[in-house]
């Protein structure tokens, strides 16, 4: 593709202002679109990033199933070669003032929000996300940069005295060039979240978004170009993880890792970089996170908002979020009425008003019916969906789940174990708080747990025994963007958030000055 055609294909991109048009500019292109890589400032062809011009990846747009666009799967050569843009734009860019860095990143956050309704089109179209949840996302990735932007103007640092012998002060300075790699359920959100601090900390890096939802990742480089990020700083390649995320983090050249997605991959990356100790990892992982309803919480001064919580938090973004709580344990004297209201709920909110999207991926898609169709032979009670939801014409092909409320599914049961990571959860009674905490930690992960309850000296008692590396009280989701960010057990290692990734992107030295 030439680079005017390819010119304009970006824009068009850019002036569909409605998800109609977007939908119409998609049926009425013969060919898809083609991603291209973002590498040393610019827009590469295709046969620049591939070895064969046949190594291309289709993408489907999940709420219809049409093909959307295409990428490349970017091979282990090209790569290198993206790694080695970042790494010459490292001595530059470590060294640029903070003050010029922020300015920069906040032009970032700028011209995010100038263009906020574009990137919310495009990515609900990409992942199947409703347009109101993509629009808080996009929301979210702005104070992404806005955030660290400034955090980087008001950075202290230790310093300590050993009397009469010497002064000692903690230095950082960045730590290199950094592969970011991120799942595809909150694409542009959790991308950012990894380049907003780590180009504020003066890192460079390659960023390689999920193949399933390239999208908006591919609109960002644009961003970076208006926004004067200087060519090399950050360069994003498309492709599979197998592929291109591999050769990516197992670089020599590469010296951290900012990861999310699942923790059968971030054991595989452990693998890939074990010989490389000094490689920073961050790795932000799966979860199956309990839900925990005590039977104050039911009072009617609460009842409607333990039930708003416990449903936005099994249900947000078709469950796709990994601090969703799909198991909910529900103490037994209020478990038949919370059944009841919350099934109610749920059908009300979220299927009536249709304010769930698809999911992402017909492969993720499949997965997710394998455990209904596991539920109902295991003779699991289906208090709403299990059937195929009623689609129309043009979502025919789509890959719909209505969202799905279990009991009576046995504690062994793989849907009480896996991480479906879809619109499924379980409610399960427990008879008091330390059968309810056994069973909230009775998992191998440990990223999130929800806590219902009005009881204040409970509200510390459980939230400081819960195996979490957050714990939210009769909220769900709530963030500010310095508290630490990350999981137990299986579910990562690594805090990230405010001087947590300042931790991730830098490296500290100490020294020692001798006191005259
Ligand atoms: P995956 O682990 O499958 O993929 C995540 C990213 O890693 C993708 O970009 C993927 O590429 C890439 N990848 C896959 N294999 C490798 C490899 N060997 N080396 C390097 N990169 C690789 O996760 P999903 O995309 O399926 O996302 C869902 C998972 O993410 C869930 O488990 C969820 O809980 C977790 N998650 C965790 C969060 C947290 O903060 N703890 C937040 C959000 C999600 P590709 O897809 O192109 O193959």
């Amino acid at each position: 593709m030439s680079s005017s055609t390819s010119d304009r294909r970006l824009s068009e991109l850019w002036n569909c202002v409605t998800l109609d048009e977007a939908s119409s500019l998609i049926n009425s292109t013969s060919s898809p679109f083609s991603l291209q890589n973002f590498v040393g400032g610019q827009y590469i062809a295709p046969h620049d990033s591939l070895t064969s011009s046949s190594q291309h990846i289709t993408s489907f747009e999940p709420k219809t199933g049409r093909p959307i666009y295409t990428l490349p799967c970017t091979q282990p050569h090209a790569v290198e070669a993206a790694i080695k843009a970042a790494k010459a734009a490292f001595p530059s860019w470590s060294k640029t003032a903070r003050a010029e860095r922020s300015a920069i990143l906040w032009k970032v956050s700028e011209l995010l929000q100038q263009n906020r309704e574009v990137f919310a089109i495009w990515e609900s179209i990409d992942q199947g996300k409703t347009l109101d949840r993509a629009r808080v996302e996009v929301d979210r990735a702005i104070s992404n940069f806005s955030y660290f932007s400034t955090f980087i103007l008001h950075e202290q640092t230790a310093a300590r005295m050993v009397d009469g012998v010497a002064l000692t002060y903690e230095h950082r300075s960045p730590a290199g060039v950094f592969a970011l790699i991120s799942p595809w359920n909150m694409p542009l959100y959790l991308l950012t979240w990894k380049i907003a601090p780590c180009l504020a900390f003066g890192c460079t890096a390659v960023a390689k978004p999920s193949e399933v939802t390239s999208m908006t990742a591919f609109l960002l480089g644009d961003i970076f170009q208006k926004a004067g990020v200087p060519p090399g700083v950050i360069n994003i390649i498309f492709g599979d993880g197998a592929t291109t995320g591999a050769a990516l983090v197992a670089s020599p050249l590469i010296n951290g890792v900012s990861f999310t997605g699942g923790t059968q991959t971030g054991i595989a990356i452990r693998r890939l970089t074990a010989h490389q100790i000094g490689k920073h990892l961050s790795l932000e992982l799966g979860g199956k996170n309990p839900t925990l309803v005590f039977a104050d919480s039911m009072v009617p001064s609460v009842r409607e908002r333990t039930i708003r919580v416990a449903a936005m938090a099994a249900f947000e973004n078709q469950g796709e979020i990994c601090l969703c709580g799909s198991r909910i344990y529900v103490e037994k004297s209020v478990y038949n009425d919370f059944v009841r209201d919350f099934t109610a709920y749920v059908r009300e909110k979220y299927v009536l008003k249709q304010t769930v999207g698809a999911v992402a991926s017909l492969q993720h898609c499949d997965k997710i019916r394998g455990y209904l169709e596991l539920a109902a032979e295991q003779k699991a009670t289906f208090h709403l969906g299990g059937a195929p939801p009623t689609l129309n014409e043009d979502e025919a092909q789509g890959y719909w789940i209505e969202p799905t409320i279990l009991t009576d599914v046995a504690k062994n049961s793989a849907i009480q174990i896996d991480e479906i990571f879809g619109p499924v959860v379980t409610i399960t009674p427990f008879d008091n708080e330390q059968e309810a905490i056994q069973l909230a930690n009775d998992s191998e992960y440990g990223l999130a747990a929800i806590l219902l309850t009005t009881d204040g000296a409970r509200m510390r008692r459980v939230g400081e025994q819960l195996e979490a590396g957050l714990v939210w009280v009769n909220c769900w989701l709530v963030r500010e963007l310095g508290t630490p960010f990350g999981g137990m057990k299986n579910s990562g290692t690594g805090r990230e958030g405010g001087e947590h990734s300042r931790d991730v992107f830098t490296v500290v030295r100490t020294l020692h000055l001798p006191a005259y």
